[in-house]
């Protein structure tokens, strides 16, 4: 037997009856042309986890109302029998039909287990419609099958034993029929459900891309593919053909939006590669991301993340201190906050590190507290600073690495536009560099390098 194409469609492909048909043909048209045997993964219909999100015991009543209208009228859109439909209707009440207990203190288990509903309302949707057109699909709950911790709105994937399960579950079915799984969720020991974090479908993809062993995971989206920068803000902006896995988990890491950032690593032991597809545009080849890109296109990336707080920690007292480091890093991971990026002189008297805006307070408050010996006595420190608002424009190419010149050429691009470089960050990898500047600059920045360093 061949090895699988998994394919995995997000919220907006999934939206309406309309789209559904789309995806439909999507499907007929690969089997056409690969005969590959078919996995199915798919998100919610757009906005409906939010709405899931957003549910409280008072507005329990209206918001079920609307999601179990609007799934039952894709279903009647498409035609289903009128005994599917009442199936259907059931399925949607033991998921959704009463308010459970646990959503009044916002315990954690009922809450992953109610903000999965939407995949789980969509993967027997889209199956049925499969399933109308001529196919073997089948919907099979893909909770059992990826095994994760505890944490149950944003669970760590048990790589191994997720793959085992996947392959004892698939295999036998996937000669004759096309399974098809809810993305974002899986379950602990117990058995509970738990979800990947949020946008988590792409990762469900390549966990089953992976289980699977397939040839290739689709990821179709509403865009052609993974572009030098976003194409909705950058006129200058180029598809790219195929770029590595690294600088695709680099990109996603520093705020490109195409796939969620651990879609990569389940298969990065793999030969199976990932493509971004557009579900409007099937016939378009997509963004290939592949192990060993060989017509690579464009071979820069540029992405940023806005609303940025660079905070600088510094102090005579820290040169030559072993340890400095370790301290400041542990008080910032105490208080909750994610670092995105660092930099360090090699005078070793300031560190500075960029985190999300909204986790200032809180980081501050805990530097202020826990380092207070440093400050006040021993004198270690004696400044804190911060900048606001700010970017970090990361520019990613596998290309860069050992090839003299592009860091020069970004910053003399960056230079002759007149923009600010408030801390710069490269990874020894030198897959990618960041760069800080201030936030109302970064598109002028992106531009910049794009037109300078952007080449073919
Ligand atoms: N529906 C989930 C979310 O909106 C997962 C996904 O779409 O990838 O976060
Ligand atoms: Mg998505």
């Amino acid at each position: 037997m061949k090895r699988p194409i998994v394919h995995k469609f997000g919220g907006t492909s999934v939206r309406d009856a309309e789209r559904l048909r789309l995806v439909v043909a999507n499907i007929a048209q690969s089997r056409r042309e690969y005969a590959n045997p078919t996995v199915i993964i798919t998100s919610a219909a757009a906005g409906v986890t939010d709405q899931l999100v957003g549910l409280r015991p008072d507005t329990w009543l209206e918001t079920t109302r609307l999601l179990r209208s609007r799934h039952l009228q894709i279903a009647n859109e498409l035609g289903l029998s009128e005994k599917w439909k009442a199936d259907y209707a059931a399925h949607f009440d033991r998921l959704l039909g009463e308010c459970p207990v646990g959503l009044e203190n916002y315990d954690p288990a009922t809450l992953a287990s109610i903000h999965g509903c939407g995949e789980r309302l969509m993967a027997p949707l889209l199956a049925e419609a499969l399933v109308q057109a001529g196919f073997q699909a089948e919907y099979i709950d893909s909770a059992p099958l990826i095994r994760t911790d505890n944490h149950y709105l944003s669970a760590a994937v048990d790589l191994a034993t997720s793959k085992t399960q996947i392959a004892a579950a698939l295999n036998s079915i996937l000669s004759d029929r096309i399974p098809v799984l809810a993305g974002f969720i899986g379950s602990n020991a117990e058995g509970h459900t738990t979800l990947l974090g949020r946008n988590g479908s792409d990762y469900s993809a390549s966990i089953f891309g992976a289980g699977t062993d397939a040839f290739e995971v689709w990821i179709w989206t509403d865009v052609d593919g993974i572009y030098t920068a976003d194409p909705r803000h950058h006129q200058h902006s180029k598809l790219l053909r195929e770029i590595s896995f690294r600088e695709s988990a680099e990109a996603a890491y520093f705020g490109a939006k195409v796939v969620h950032p651990y879609t990569m690593w389940p298969l990065l032991e793999s030969d199976t590669n990932l493509r971004i597809k557009n579900t409007m545009s099937p016939e378009k080849p997509g963004t290939l991301i592949c192990h060993e890109p060989q017509d690579r296109g464009p071979d820069l990336i540029t992405t940023a993340i806005k609303g940025v707080a660079i905070v600088t920690v510094g102090g005579y007292g820290l040169i030559g201190v072993p340890g400095v480091a370790s301290r400041v890093f542990g008080v910032i991971s105490s208080s909750g906050t994610n670092v995105l990026m660092i930099s360090q002189s090699s005078s070793e008297h300031n560190i500075s590190f960029a985190i999300r805006g909204e986790d200032l307070a809180i980081t501050l408050q805990a530097l202020n507290h826990q380092l207070q010996d440093w400050m006040e006595r021993e004198h270690r420190i004696d400044r804190i600073k911060v900048v606001e608002n700010a970017a970090i424009l990361t520019v990613v190419g596998e290309n860069m690495r050992g090839r003299v010149g592009v860091a020069g050429t970004i910053f003399s691009a960056l230079g002759e536009a007149g923009i600010n470089v408030i801390a710069i960050a490269q990874g020894s990898s030198e897959y990618s560099i960041s760069i800080v500047v201030d936030e109302a600059q970064v598109f002028r920045a992106t531009d910049a390098i794009l037109e300078k360093a952007g080449s073919k």
